[in-house]
């Protein structure tokens, strides 16, 4: 049983999910969908149209595939391409809806959906189990927040993404797909002794990229003015226990990166905590500005927490410098770490290796993440891993308050008086001022 499907796209579709409708007949085992569209390129190159489809079943989201390439797919009772999850073909009405990522200007496009409902028995594939691994107790891990493989636009496969973070030594690994969360099992059953895996879905939408980190189930992403805000679907991902942060909120947008840089006007940071501030490994100037965005909300009075995430989508080069996040958490599980990151019980380093604390008079201590009586307080930075001429920086809302100028390991105190600071965080730079570490914040309160 064959379904066609065709329609035509202009610039004024651009930004848009058109959907289709089509029967699935009791007894079908198996739908392969073929997605074209022409044109592909336009004249201004490099930049390409973007649109993907996203497949819904009767009942919930089947997945999507984030990117220009694959635009075929399968999928049966045990078996599905990446990008899609496998399952019950159930009887009745599914969708494809076309998101139109970026229509660029130029001819218009025709696009082509080809539907192949197959009713034959199929091979059985076994679905991964989720790794048994020994629990690590509460102390300081490291590891990434942010991460793609072909499930949407990345270059290499789950196991790969395993590999390398276990090459780096990293504690814990995070897949985020665009879009989909057809991945997690197979990065759930990758989890070993000495690497956690863990999971979400990037939000990837048309005004801003967010991740919704624990989440198991798909996420609709999709903002519908009068109907879905970004307030929504934010409060939809804490409901569900994940834990919600604005990804690289000052990358370049379109047609550079469509949809990258954050735009919600009710979400500046709106019920937002959490912030990525370092994105894509290495240091620069986007997340020069990201950092002074998370300042300024900290002026604002958001206890806004700062993480890290290299959002790698293939190997990425040796020698380079990439922030991770070294996140103090009771255990080394996925929920004790998003409950630490929660908290701000976190710094993002790509190297040296921090301690901030503070200590009143009275006895009470408070690390990076927590509140102190701003009652005159003794503020202790104890750094490692250093072993270049470097610049340990105190800042208290937002200013620069002492600069010491370190190159090896060491500790350093600073005695505050009351009323003067809101927060406190330490940097360390190098002398081109590239950002080598940053601690989350200590509140005066
Ligand atoms: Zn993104
Ligand atoms: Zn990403």
């Amino acid at each position: 049983m064959e379904h066609v499907i065709q329609g035509t796209l202009t610039t004024a579709d651009a930004k848009q999910h058109r959907a289709h409708s089509f029967d699935v007949p009791a007894g079908a085992t198996r739908l392969d969908i073929a997605f074209d569209y022409n044109p592909k390129q336009v004249e201004a190159p490099p930049y390409t149209h973007l649109l993907c489809f996203t497949l819904f079943d009767p009942q919930a989201s089947r997945g999507t595939r984030h990117n220009n390439r694959d635009q075929s797919m399968t999928i049966t009772d045990t078996f599905a391409t990446p990008g899609y999850t496998p399952g019950p073909i159930l009887p009745g009405q599914w969708q494809v809806v076309v998101d139109t990522h970026r229509i660029l200007p130029g001819d218009p496009i025709s696009y082509q959906f080809t539907i192949q409902i197959g009713f034959e028995p199929q091979v059985q594939h076994e679905r991964p189990q989720p790794a048994h691994i020994n629990r690590r107790g509460q102390g300081w891990y490291r590891g990434d927040l942010h991460g793609h493989t072909l499930h949407s636009d990345g270059s290499w496969d789950v196991p790969d993404l395993v590999v390398a973070a276990r090459a780096k030594g990293l504690d814990f690994a995070t897949l985020t797909d665009h879009n989909t969360v057809s991945g997690l099992a197979q990065m759930d059953s990758l989890g070993s002794d000495e690497l956690l895996t863990m999971g979400g879905m990037e939000l990837t939408t048309y005004y801003g990229h967010a991740l919704a980190l624990g989440v198991r189930e798909w996420i609709d992403w999709r903002v519908r003015p009068g109907e879905r805000d970004m307030r929504a679907i934010a409060a939809e991902v804490e409901a569900k226990g994940g834990l919600f942060i604005i990804a690289h909120p000052k990358s370049k947008g379109d047609p550079v990166c469509t949809g990258c840089d954050w735009r919600y006007d009710e979400m500046m940071p709106g019920s937002a905590r959490c912030v990525e501030i370092w994105n894509k490994g290495v240091w620069s100037e986007q997340n020069e500005q990201g950092l002074a965005l998370w300042y300024a909300w900290l002026n604002q009075g958001y206890r806004m927490v700062a993480t890290a995430g290299t959002d790698v989508h293939g190997q990425v080069p040796a020698n380079i410098r990439i922030g991770f996040n070294t996140i103090y958490a009771e255990a080394l599980e996925q929920r004790a770490l998003l409950d630490a990151i929660r908290q701000g019980h976190l710094y993002v380093s790509s190297g040296p290796t921090l301690r901030f604390t503070a200590r009143s008079e009275s006895g009470a201590q408070a690390m990076m993440g927590d509140s102190i009586a701003d009652a005159g307080v003794e503020m202790v930075c104890t750094w490692g891993d250093v072993t270049e001429a470097l610049h340990l920086r105190l800042i208290g809302d937002g200013d620069v308050i002492e600069t010491l100028p370190i190159d090896a390991p060491g500790e350093y105190d600073w005695q505050i008086p009351p009323s003067r600071y809101h927060w406190f965080t330490v940097e360390i730079r190098d002398d081109q001022g590239e950002l080598r570490a940053v601690s989350n914040p200590i509140f005066l309160t």
